[in-house]
Parts: C-alpha cells; structure tokens; sequence
C-alpha cells in the first residue's frame, strides 16, 4: 500500500492545506498521515504550554476521524525560522515514515515556520519519492500547477477541521470554503464544487513525478 505524508508545522495544517488531497489518496487505497513539527504553543502570540496539550487532542481526535497516522515532533512553535533548526529532528522522522509523496508548505509560505519545514523536507527527499508543495493560504503565493477535485471530501476536511476547537474554526471553514470554491471554478469541469492546489517541486530533478502518483480522475494541471 503505498503511504502520502503531510509534513506541517502547526497541528492545524494537514487539515487546512492538504486534507481534500490526502482522503481522495484514501479513497484510492494509499495509507495517510501526518507529521506535526511545533507544539502549536504560540497560536496567541505568546508561549501557552496549556494550549499546546489542548492543540496536540484536537490534533489526535482530526486524525483518527479521519483514519489517518499521525506522528509530533514538539519543536517550539514560532521558532523554526531562526532559533530551532527543524531538520535534526525531521530528517530521521521522515526517513523512519518510509513515504512515497510527501506534501509539505510551499518553500515561499508567508509564514517563517511554514518555509523552515518546508526547506527542510526538500533537503531530507530520497530518491524514488515525490514531493508537493500545498500553496499558501487563500493564494498568497506562487501560481499552483496541480488541482485536486475534493468536491467529495471536503465535508470531511472541515469535519476534521472542527476538531481544532482552539483555532476558531467556524472562520477557517469559511475561509477554505470561498477558496475551494475559487480553485473548483478554474477546473471548469462539471459537478467539481470544491478544489485544492499544490505545485511540483521542480528543483528535485530525480523525484518521481508526484502527479504521475495521483488518482488522475481529480487531477487538473494548469493549461
Ligand atoms: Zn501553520
């Protein structure tokens, strides 16, 4: 059975960035999970270890509803991109994980924790895997070159998302629903309602192609 893994930095992320696109990998017979780096203590600005216990439940509670793994690594939250170096600790995470597509954040995210993990994923690639890059929050980013129909399980990736109670996701939900909207309407294909968007990591030449990977029935590539 092969294996997809979202590597992510916050315990809310896989949910946000890259459910739709893992439970449609489900529903093709791939194992998923997910990979959280932080500890999720600075979601308020300020280190709050009660709230990261709280974060780390909901984070497990998302996983088994949705039958997926999942593994924390319990770096300090906010830090990634200056004081801890995440790689030490994700390079023999990764390769103990034994993933053939690893999803991750787009190396140019907003967001210092989201492109230290995903630099360090890049760096940590072996031969014969694949890698995608989810795009930012609603677009600010790149251009995606890879759209995912999720029209089927996006009631189960704000399901998921309903679990992070601490993350106000009543506002999160709303916000991925406008953009999966968004994304549906540029496949312009019939019946497809809801839609994520990744990029290829193009600078890993020796990858296997991950959209070769993909259940092609809710693939789009960008024309
Ligand atoms: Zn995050």
């Amino acid at each position: 059975m092969p294996a997809a893994w979202f590597i992510g930095a916050h315990p809310d992320d896989a949910e946000i960035y890259a459910l739709g696109l893992l439970l449609q990998l489900q529903q093709a017979g791939w194992s998923i999970g997910w990979v959280i780096v932080t500890d999720g203590a600075a979601a308020r600005g300020v280190t709050d270890l009660a709230l990261a216990q709280q974060r780390l439940e909901e984070a497990r509670q998302a996983a088994a509803a949705c039958s997926a793994a999942l593994r924390t690594l319990g770096l300090p939250d906010g830090t990634l991109g200056g004081a801890t170096d995440p790689r030490p600790t994700l390079a023999p995470c990764l390769s103990a994980l034994g993933a053939d597509l690893l999803i991750t954040h787009h190396p140019n995210d907003y967001h210092a924790d989201h492109r230290a993990v995903s630099q360090a994923v890049a760096g940590c690639l072996t031969p014969g895997q694949s890698l995608l890059y989810a795009e930012p929050m609603l677009g600010m980013g790149p251009l995606p070159d890879v759209w995912i129909d999720i029209t089927t399980v996006f009631d189960a990736k704000l399901a998921a998302l309903a679990y992070h109670a601490s993350q106000t996701p009543e506002q999160f939900g709303r916000h991925l629903t406008t953009w999966a909207e968004f994304r549906a309407l540029q496949i312009r294909k019939p019946g497809v309602t809801r839609a994520e968007a990744f990029s290829v990591a193009r600078d890993h030449a020796f990858q296997k192609s991950p959209v070769g990977l993909l259940p092609q029935t809710c693939v789009t590539l960008a024309r």
